[in-house]
């Protein structure tokens, strides 16, 4: 069955949206990680089927800090696994999705992954995993 890897959503503050996810949701928190590659500082609540990932932009000129200031906080991205990413890419072009990557990133953990443009996927940045072949 394909998963739901993560639902991101923006914040401005992590510190202070954490007691709301974690405290009163009770959801657990896995970890709070600055990622400098991307500008952001980022906390995990695994959960059945899916993380939610709180994002806060560090640096008023990344894309997730104009986004905040244009959007206000609230949801980011979702992300979707895929088991072929370069043939979902290739596809997904020939049928016309305006993609952000046209070639799959690499993040820290070797994930490949690649975004698509909201306008191509109704109002929603849509990123896509590739599952580890295996899990
Ligand atoms: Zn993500």
């Amino acid at each position: 069955m394909p998963r739901l890897n993560h639902v991101a959503i923006v914040v401005e503050d992590l510190e202070a949206a954490l007691p709301f996810f974690r405290d009163l949701l009770g959801l657990p928190l896995a970890r709070v990680a600055d990622v400098p590659a991307e500008q952001v500082r980022v906390a995990f609540f695994p959960m059945e089927g899916g993380e939610i990932e709180l994002v806060q932009p560090t640096d008023p000129e990344s894309g997730v800090a104009k986004f905040l200031a244009r959007r206000g906080p609230g949801l980011h991205h979702i992300c979707v696994e895929v088991e072929d990413l370069d043939g979902t890419l290739k596809r997904l072009k020939e049928a016309g999705v305006q993609l952000i990557h046209e070639s799959p990133l690499v993040g820290s953990d070797g994930t490949r992954y690649a975004f698509i443009h909201p306008r191509s996927a109704f109002g929603v940045l849509v990123e896509l995993y590739e599952r580890a072949s295996g899990s």
